[in-house]
């Protein structure tokens, strides 16, 4: 679980886990990934965000789960903006080229068959 959640909640509000009644649970919705990626996930919010600012229009969206799967990010979103869609799978397809550890930049690397994204030192540290 990333370790910096409570922060990006407090950057973007509208990133709350919600039920299904609409309400917010008080949380960030999970992101099960290292604290490398939290600067991909705060560019591609703020990219999200301003592309409802631009429209003049309250960001409307639910962010389900972010996760790591197969060593890339994978993003779990909810919106009728297929531009939101868009943002998202760039920010995935950039994901395997950073670091989950530490956010510089890496490689997919096979780790006793568990792929995962790696810079060089962060890399020799795992094996
Ligand atoms: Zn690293």
């Amino acid at each position: 679980m990333m370790h910096k959640q409570e922060e990006l909640l407090q950057r973007f509000p509208w990133a709350e886990s919600k039920d299904r009644n609409g309400c917010g649970r008080g949380h960030l919705a999970p992101c099960w990934c290292g604290d490398g990626w939290y600067t991909l996930i705060y560019s591609m919010f703020e990219e999200i965000e301003n592309l409802f600012i631009a429209g003049d229009r309250l960001v409307d969206l639910q962010v389900y789960e972010i996760k790591e799967k197969y060593g890339e990010m994978r993003v779990s979103i909810g919106s009728s903006l297929q531009e939101v869609y868009n943002i998202v799978d760039t920010y995935e397809v950039r994901s395997s080229k950073v670091c989950e550890e530490c956010g510089e930049e890496g490689k997919i690397r096979d780790i006793n068959g568990w792929l995962s994204v790696n810079c060089d030192s962060c890399y020799q540290k795992q094996l």
